[in-house]
């Protein structure tokens, strides 16, 4: 469900036309629906509404628009931060210390100095050595930094290889052999209290099978640690359902069905459930709305080149992944045509021999969920500056980023004194 719909022949986000805002902020522009986020954080916290307080903490490696961000936070959203830079971002927007859950396999010293100092609902520890450096730290600033330890429960996702996470070979998380010893060490370290166990095992997940197999270890681990003596108040069961990209493709599994699964297995643990979900949230309330450059015959279908490229959607070139493109006036015609960027690489590639609108030179497109891992991962590849972002609320809608200019890369680079001064 989102509110991307034709009105009068017309795209719209919500009551705004597309072609207002290409005609105004330029092209290529991300364009993200607040009512789209605000039903998916709804639909998400009346799923998990019959659990004792849980806490849906958006991941902002998602989409960490300040804007996003703080239309999340007014959902009463929390953040799954993996960096310094997201920990600082999600404060900056308003999102509450005590709902702030750090990830990610790599913390410094900083990074876990900075989020001990700020406040975190807690640490999702990934490795033993983490866990020492982590308590190190606290001590010296006199803190205890609570803790989950991240299970690898090794199970296959059955999503994008560079999106699975769950498997032994991945780099994530204790393996379920380790876990008891990491919790008994765990005991030793002055500056951890290790409060509970997380799972997250991918992305773009269109199966409840996994998952149930991850929860049910993560079950079983809880057990055993319970009767080892170990308190555990918190799970943290991570993000990963997937959304619908492809509308002939069977729909994923519904917030609806995951809560049911989250029930019948989970009800009965008696602690606090953590929930970490990034592109169910987001990912269908953006587009990138692009303009076409012009059309190239080719040798057996057209390439309509478009003025956005894998610098600014990298999701397809990285994962081969399938997005919607659709003509923002459509003309009931079709052809069938690569859709591609002007960057200079064959993998700057939207979509090959795809039907779409017709369309000519000058005419407006959509890349569709284009909300989440899609402008974060833009790049100025081919010194192209980063896309400008919109947010659009109803009839109201605001540059919620600006493109980038030109001169900020331009001036960014340094040249050395050996080099005399740049010619003007
Ligand atoms: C990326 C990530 C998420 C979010 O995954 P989605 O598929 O966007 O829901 C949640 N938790 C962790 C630890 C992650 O790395």
């Amino acid at each position: 469900m989102n509110h991307f719909e034709l009105r009068d022949g017309v795209l719209h986000c919500e009551e705004v036309p597309l072609p207002r805002i290409a005609e105004q902020v330029g092209t290529p522009v991300y364009v993200y629906s607040t009512a789209t986020m605000q039903r998916h954080a709804r639909v998400m916290k009346t799923a998990l509404a019959a659990l004792k307080e849980p806490l849906v903490a958006f991941a902002v490696k998602a989409n960490p628009n300040a804007a996003v961000l703080a239309t999340l936070a007014a959902e009463g959203l929390g953040a799954d931060v993996v960096s310094g830079g997201e920990y600082r971002r999600a404060r900056a927007a308003g999102i509450a210390a005590d709902k702030i859950v750090f990830s990610g396999v790599g913390k410094t010293a900083d990074e876990m100095a900075l989020a001990l100092e700020g406040g975190v609902f807690q640490f999702n520890v990934e490795s033993f050595p983490e866990a020492e450096m982590l308590s190190e730290i606290a001590v010296s600033m006199g803190r205890i930094a609570p803790v989950s330890f991240r299970i690898n429960p090794d199970v296959a996702a059955g999503s994008h290889a560079k999106i699975s996470t769950g498997a032994a070979r991945d780099k994530f998380g204790i393996s379920t052999a380790d876990v008891m010893s990491a919790f008994s060490r765990a005991r030793e370290l002055p500056g951890l209290d290790a409060q509970g166990v997380a799972v997250h095992i991918g992305s773009q997940l269109t199966s409840l099978k996994p998952l149930e197999s991850a929860f049910r270890r993560l079950g079983d681990l809880i057990g055993e640690l319970r009767s080892a003596g170990h308190r555990i108040s918190v799970a943290d069961l991570g993000g990963g359902l997937g959304v619908p990209y492809d509308p002939d493709a069977p729909l994923p599994p519904s917030p609806a069905d995951y809560a049911r699964l989250v029930g019948r297995i989970a009800g009965g643990w008696d602690l606090r459930l953590v929930f970490e979900p990034g592109r169910l949230i987001v990912g269908n309330a953006g587009v990138l709305l692009t303009r076409v450059i012009r059309i190239k015959e080719g040798a057996s279908s057209p390439f309509v080149i478009v003025d956005a490229a894998m610098n600014d959607l990298m999701r397809p070139s990285l994962y081969d992944a399938w997005h919607g493109i659709e003509a923002v006036v459509p003309n009931d015609d079709t052809m069938v045509a690569d859709i591609v960027g002007p960057v200079c690489e064959t993998g700057d590639t939207f979509a090959r021999a795809r039907a779409i609108d017709r369309v000519e030179a000058g005419e407006l497109m959509v890349i569709r969920t284009a909300g989440a891992y899609a402008a974060t991962m833009g790049s100025t590849y081919n010194s192209r500056p980063l896309a400008a972002e919109v947010l659009v609320n109803g009839s109201d809608w605001a540059v919620v980023r600006k493109r980038q200019e030109i001169e900020a890369l331009i001036d960014g680079d340094i040249i050395p004194p050996w080099l005399g001064s740049a010619p003007s």
